[in-house]
């Protein structure tokens, strides 16, 4: 069966499933089509000038023809003084009205409905060093250094009237609601915290007063936008700080707000910039936390409320709506990752939606560094304008495609190949799809990435694909399918002296591959991530990892053997999983410290002896002379001994002999030969689930 191209298939007869979450709702008299809601989230597209981009229209209209019944238009600062990101869109600026006019018209001819988020980013910022930020108290974050300036009276008015500009500009740009925020970050949110509102004037001292200025900005945006125009709030129920208040404070507030009568609705948030994991969790962090806020939320509510907390599923979000934990389902991350969720929800195909992992590999990770939003699945994220999963390119001539590799690699280009149209075939060698990933899935707290291949694999069979699995790709075996296109996505295996593949011996040989050069690794209690992860080797004892890598490659295997038994020690050049997402290097160290794992940084692996580790600080004052001040020198060897495993995590090298031969071999003369993933060269998954789309767009 071929897959119909994104929103052209029809409608599944009879089926019902999901009655509630496709259910139309009306927020005042805004009514929506169904009730999947794109949460606001920084995506970092804004244009320097402060203007909404090209991206961002591109972006939202993909959501909404996806399906999606409300999105809700990321934060926009409503002062200079509230930008947390040069990306910020400057709200209170009329220069924004054209293009967000662009996109608010983009959004609703395709059947959704947008609301606009209002924030002034207080004493949080995403800049290194940011401008002065502002604050109810002159007081850091906890989690930053960055001190502030306790704002004075005529900066308070100018905070209600940039808020009363900023929704008169989204209103005139055509935008359906406005949203404040009192959420994880900014500075309404700093104001309501007992904690960093430590004022006696009209401002602070009383539970009222640390309101009062929440409650004048939705004054003032209702006096600027009338009563028709839906208002809401992003509200913090739960900081899940050790100093920051908790659900019951969090749901005083909710009824303080509702009090008042100049809302329309909730959308429920917890965590804060110093608890960033409960903001954006991690698939670490259990969903039910956040689905009981939003049930407490919900259970003392007049107003409707929307859901939050890793909803990756039309199934999850029907549940929650069916046990009366919300009104309307918020997704953020889900329909980053898929932006048909609902479209193929309507059209009885929810089990071909994609799920978001949690992973914050690159969506999250990508908008912290002020970098465009990505998705690790999602090729097209944050890019539909130019790269865009709908937008196959159409083939001239069906052709003859074989991959060999059932890698996330070869997956997609497998999947891709067949939804435009071309026969595939694909060899998989091992009796089980997933590559590298059916490795990292073992990893504690690390199980969801197995979806991604998992969800790949069910993706490419409905496309067409003709999986033959246990099936190893030769130059024979290939030749026996007549390919016009072969793809090898042969991937990579660590990079030791001993680990057992032969797929790299001409690529060794010819010296386009070499080892570490380090004495020791040869030997027999020196073993790879892969063997351990993989089942093919069980170790007790004290085992040193080497994180050469700082993502999960050597952090969650020294997890792994933690909970195995082993005391881990893991030696970093820099610090053990630096490059893992922030929220999710954070809760890795938390687990390390309760797990005993002795973290180790600024070290080198130098030298293996017998069961003897030698390793020396990264920078030493060594030689420290004369010019020879200026480099870098390691120095000062250590030795750990009583050393029962050495795991290195020092590097992989890509298995490409297969792509050698045939690019060698007279019989594939005529027949086009590339590969794609970690035999190119050894990456992150999102890049090589990006590359294998674009490579298929090319067949
Ligand atoms: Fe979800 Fe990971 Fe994609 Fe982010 S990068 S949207 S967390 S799957």
């Amino acid at each position: 069966m071929f897959l119909p191209a994104y929103g052209t298939g029809g409608i599944a007869p009879g089926h019902n499933q999901f009655p509630l979450i496709l259910s139309p709702f009306a927020i005042g008299h805004v009514e929506l089509r169904n009730r999947f809601v794109f949460q606001p989230h920084f995506t970092a597209l804004g244009e320097l000038d402060g203007t909404p981009s090209k991206a961002h229209a591109a972006y939202h209209e993909e959501r909404a023809r996806g399906g999606v019944g409300l999105i809700i238009f990321e934060s926009q600062a409503i002062h200079p003084t509230g930008k947390m990101s040069r990306r910020f869109v400057d709200a209170w600026d009329p220069k924004i009205i054209p293009a967000h006019r662009h996109i608010t018209e983009s959004v609703h001819r395709h059947g959704a409905k947008i609301f606009g988020q209002l924030t002034h980013g207080g004493h949080t910022s995403l800049e290194h060093p940011p401008h002065i930020l502002w604050a109810p108290t002159q007081m850091p974050e906890p989690s930053s250094h960055f001190s502030t300036k306790a704002i004075d009276e005529d900066d308070i008015k100018a905070v209600i009237e940039g808020f009363a500009a900023s929704a008169r500009n989204l209103v005139e740009a055509g935008f359906d609601g406005i949203e404040v925020k009192v959420a994880h970050d900014g500075l309404l949110r700093s104001f309501a915290s007992p904690y960093f509102n430590r004022r006696t004037d009209g401002y602070g001292g009383s539970f009222e007063n640390r309101l009062r200025l929440s409650i004048e900005v939705f004054e003032a945006i209702r006096k600027a936008v009338g009563p028709a125009v839906p208002l809401g709030v992003r509200l913090c129920v739960n900081e899940f700080t050790v100093f920051g208040y908790d659900t019951e404070y969090g749901l005083q507030i909710a009824e303080y707000f509702q009090s008042s009568g100049l809302l329309d609705y909730f959308n429920s948030d917890a965590g804060s910039f110093s608890s960033y994991w409960m903001e954006i969790p991690p698939a670490a962090v259990a969903q039910d936390d956040f689905r009981k806020i939003n049930s407490e939320l919900k259970s003392m509510s007049r107003l409707p409320v929307i859901a939050f907390g890793r909803m990756n599923s039309p199934q999850l979000g029907e549940e929650a709506l069916r046990n009366g934990e919300a009104d309307l389902i918020g997704m953020a991350r889900q329909l980053i990752a898929d932006p048909w969720t609902p479209e193929k929800t309507l059209r009885g195909r929810a089990d071909l939606v994609r799920r978001c992992i949690s992973c914050n590999d690159a969506c999250i990770h990508q908008v912290g560094q002020e970098k465009g939003v990505r998705c690790i699945q999602n090729p097209g994220a944050g890019r539909e304008g130019q790269v865009n999963e709908r937008l196959l390119a159409p083939i001239t001539r069906q052709q003859s495609i074989v991959v060999i590799g059932g890698g996330p690699a070869g997956l997609k280009v497998a999947e891709t190949a067949a939804r435009r149209g071309h026969n595939v075939t694909l060899l998989e060698r091992n009796s089980v799809l997933g590559g590298q990933v059916r490795y990292a899935e073992k990893q504690p707290e690390h199980a969801n990435i197995g979806e991604v291949t998992s969800y790949l694999e069910i993706i490419a069979q409905e496309c067409g694909v003709d999986i033959r699995r246990s099936k190893a790709g030769t130059p024979d075996s290939i030749h026996e399918l007549r390919p016009d296109v072969v793809i090898v996505a042969t991937g990579s295996e660590p990079n030791l002296p001993r680990t057992s593949s032969s797929d790299v011996e001409v690529s060794r040989a010819l010296g386009r591959q070499i080892l570490p050069d380090i004495d020791g690794l040869n030997q027999d209690f020196v073993v790879s991530c892969d063997d351990v992860l993989s089942g093919k080797v069980q170790l007790s004892g004290k085992v040193v990892v080497v994180d050469n890598n700082g993502h999960w490659e050597a952090a969650g295997t020294a997890e792994f053997l933690a909970d195995a038994g082993c005391e881990v020690i893991v030696l970093a050049a820099h610090s053990a999983g630096n490059e893992l997402e922030s929220g999710t290097c954070k809760l890795f160290y938390r687990r390390a410290a309760i797990k005993n794992i002795k973290l180790r940084s600024g070290l080198t692996l130098t030298g293996i002896g017998n069961h003897t580790v030698t390793v020396t600080p990264v920078i030493s004052g060594n030689d420290a002379i004369g010019w020879a001040k200026y480099v870098l020198m390691p120095g000062d060897e250590e030795v750990i001994a009583g050393v029962d495993w050495v795991v290195p995590v020092i590097g992989r090298r890509s298995r490409e002999d297969l792509f050698l031969a045939l690019k060698k071999d007279p019989r594939f003369t005529s027949v086009r030969v590339e590969r794609v993933g970690d035999c190119v060269a050894p990456r992150l998954i999102e890049s090589n689930i990006a590359e294998a789309f674009l490579l298929a767009q090319t067949l």
